[in-house]
């Protein structure tokens, strides 16, 4: 079958129906409810993913993908962690190699979505975003640091408040940010864009080398 992203005007196909159609790079998992672990039938393609992508970023997309609840995705954290309380997304907290089975994505990938406190790196406990990173579906362990106060790709300013309710979250993997998907997960607000299988494009080189040049520069003092 040859792929409607080929032929764009004559598809009759919906729009979704083209990275659906477009294997092989994505991995297919199911849900074995009786476990709450994604086994086979789910999708979700490594090159929907950034650089120093935060794992709730990384959680938002492969729920979007899917069309999952936040309460499903909280489980993936463990069934002893209580999906309304979830748990902080640090190195030695997160349980990687439960991740990795579930999300089909390297370990060394979830590894670098996970705050890691060492040398000089502060990480802030509420969720801190950009703006224009959120419309395009990227949130960042690097906006997490508390050392930055602006975006390392777009220079505008880190904000822990909802532009209309005013309100910050804890920045925890739980049902109330897994819920939120790219708004702001008291009232959702969104922040001008809705990040989609369908219009998931790559980072622009300048920004992955603005984002890597600020991690290690935190990391360094
Ligand atoms: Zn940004
Ligand atoms: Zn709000």
């Amino acid at each position: 079958m040859s792929s409607p992203v080929m032929q764009p005007d004559a598809s009759s196909s919906p729009p979704r129906s083209a990275w659906l159609l477009s294997e092989p790079a994505f991995l297919i998992l199911t849900l074995d409810e009786s476990r709450l672990t994604p086994s086979l039938g789910y999708v979700f393609r490594r090159s929907w993913l950034y650089p120093h992508e935060s794992l709730i970023s990384i959680l938002w997309k492969f729920e979007t993908a899917n069309a999952l609840s936040g309460v499903v995705v909280a489980r993936l954290m463990g069934l002893d962690v209580d999906p309304y309380e979830g748990i902080v997304p640090r190195r030695g907290v997160v349980d990687v190699v439960r991740l990795q089975e579930s999300l089909g994505l390297p370990v060394e990938m979830l590894r670098a979505a996970l705050m890691d406190p060492v040398g000089r790196r502060r990480y802030s406990d509420v969720f801190r975003y950009c703006r224009r990173c959120l419309a395009h579906g990227y949130h960042s362990v690097v906006h997490q640091l508390e050392k930055l106060s602006v975006c390392p790709a777009h220079r505008r300013m880190l904000e822990t408040r909802c532009w209309r309710c005013g309100r910050e979250a804890p920045y925890r993997v739980n049902v109330q940010l897994l819920e939120a998907r790219f708004h702001c997960a008291c009232c959702y607000a969104g922040h001008g864009g809705t990040w989609t299988p369908d219009n998931a494009e790559p980072m622009k080189p300048a920004y992955r080398s603005a984002f890597a040049r600020r991690y290690l520069e935190c990391c360094l003092g």
